[in-house]
């Protein structure tokens, strides 16, 4: 029986002494039945009680039944024969002077998941304060990137940035091929920030990633080149698609301020498969009135073709003929955005070798927004981003006392 219980709460190789279970909570009277211990000056062993604690310690360890179930231990005092000094014993998965037991932080950490501070706090029955310092002090900022991705031969990256608080930005890394996950939160949407975790990754994990898909950042795309040479960087076609709608539409209010007619919008953005009738008309009336505009809409049409294409040899004439085309444009910007689609020919077209998009990461940042608004909002960027990969990652990744786990 004794042994079932110890077995239960995650104490296997302590002796149980007794078991009381009150109306409001169950008591746990345990030890070690270690004879000897290490002294913590002089790491010798010694087996000289010099005396035990006079009182039995509570140590909250976790609940069972929805009730609180404290461990109850009497240290012995140790005289260590090398040195001479009197220490405490210790015990495993309990720090000195700890209140709790590691296993009741972890639990409360895994309370805090989807959880504001306040909201998890009132569950566990603790102050929103202390597990924000929980927080900070059990849990990283830096999964383990090698357990991450240690069942994975070969994978694929996203790198992408979400807002911190307004233009306050930090980068996002997920994995997002073969398994999708978060990878790492950074603090800062900074290149350097960035560079300093590329380079950090181990060399058995660099050598594991197949692509990198991202933004049109020159910036990234130099830095990941540079990094991680020989790694083909993919351009994110729903951000592609996005880049070329607001090139559309900018096209359109500027042809709406110059004529004092309005344009509508729709008929332009949208699938042009998926227009209403009335839509497909207005389409067709722009076409006929708005040279311009219709110009923009089907370079972005050929864009979305680019990547509808059954092969990259097909993808890559179709984009080749869109270069083509908007070099004669007589609009500057689409002249500009031409050269853009030419300076990243390479990255588009590298779509159809790996078919990777930052979907997932865009899935993750939607999950974010919805943990900020229950949480109303982070002030401190070390809680925030530990706050959001306790969310994503299992415990076990962040925390520093996984033994205690079970
Ligand atoms: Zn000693």
């Amino acid at each position: 029986m004794k042994q079932c219980i110890a077995e239960l709460l995650g104490l296997q190789g302590w002796i149980i002494y007794q078991v009381k279970i009150e109306s409001d909570r169950i008591d746990v009277y345990a030890g070690r039945p270690r004879k000897e211990a290490t002294c913590p000056s002089c790491q010798a062993l010694t087996r000289r009680v010099h005396d035990r604690s006079r009182e039995w310690r509570p140590k909250l360890h976790t609940r069972c039944n929805g009730l609180p179930v404290y461990l109850w231990v009497r240290p012995r005092r140790f005289k260590c024969p090398n040195c001479g000094k009197v220490f405490t014993e210790r015990f495993p998965g309990i720090r000195p002077r700890a209140r709790r037991t590691e296993r009741a932080e972890a639990d409360w950490l895994e309370n805090l998941k989807d959880r504001s501070f306040r909201r998890a706090a009132e569950v566990v029955g603790t102050s929103p304060g202390t597990l924000r310092r929980l927080l900070l002090k059990q849990v990283t900022d830096q999964a383990d990137i090698e357990e991450a991705l240690k069942d994975l031969p070969a994978f694929a990256l996203s790198i992408d940035e979400h807002s911190f608080r307004g233009q306050d930005m930090m980068i996002t890394v997920t994995c997002v091929w073969p398994e999708r996950r978060l990878i790492a939160i950074l603090p800062d949407d900074r290149l350097k920030t960035l560079e300093k975790f590329l380079k950090g990754l181990p060399v058995s994990v660099r050598r594991r990633i197949k692509a990198v898909c991202i933004d049109f950042k020159d910036g990234w795309r130099k830095l990941i080149k540079r990094v991680l040479p020989g790694v083909p960087v993919v351009v994110d076609h729903f951000h592609a698609l996005k880049d070329a709608n607001r090139r559309v539409d900018e096209a359109r209010l500027i042809e709406q301020q110059v004529t004092g007619q309005r344009i509508p919008r729709w008929p332009l953005v949208k699938n042009e498969e998926d227009l209403t009738e009335r839509q497909a008309a207005q389409l067709a009336m722009i076409r006929n009135r708005y040279k311009n505009v219709a110009h923009f809409h089907w370079a972005k049409e050929q864009l979305r073709d680019v990547y509808r294409a059954s092969c990259r040899k097909e993808a890559e004439l179709i984009l080749d003929r869109l270069i083509l085309n908007t070099r004669e444009a007589s609009d500057v910007a689409l002249v500009q955005w031409g050269r853009t689609l030419r300076s990243w020919r390479e990255e588009i077209l590298a779509y159809h070798d790996w078919r990777v998009t930052n979907g997932y990461t865009e899935g993750v940042h939607t999950k974010i927004k919805l943990l900020k608004r229950i949480s109303y909002g982070f002030r401190n960027r070390g809680v925030y981003v530990r706050k959001m990969l306790l969310a994503f990652l299992p415990l076990a990744w962040l925390i520093s006392f996984p033994h205690f786990l079970t």
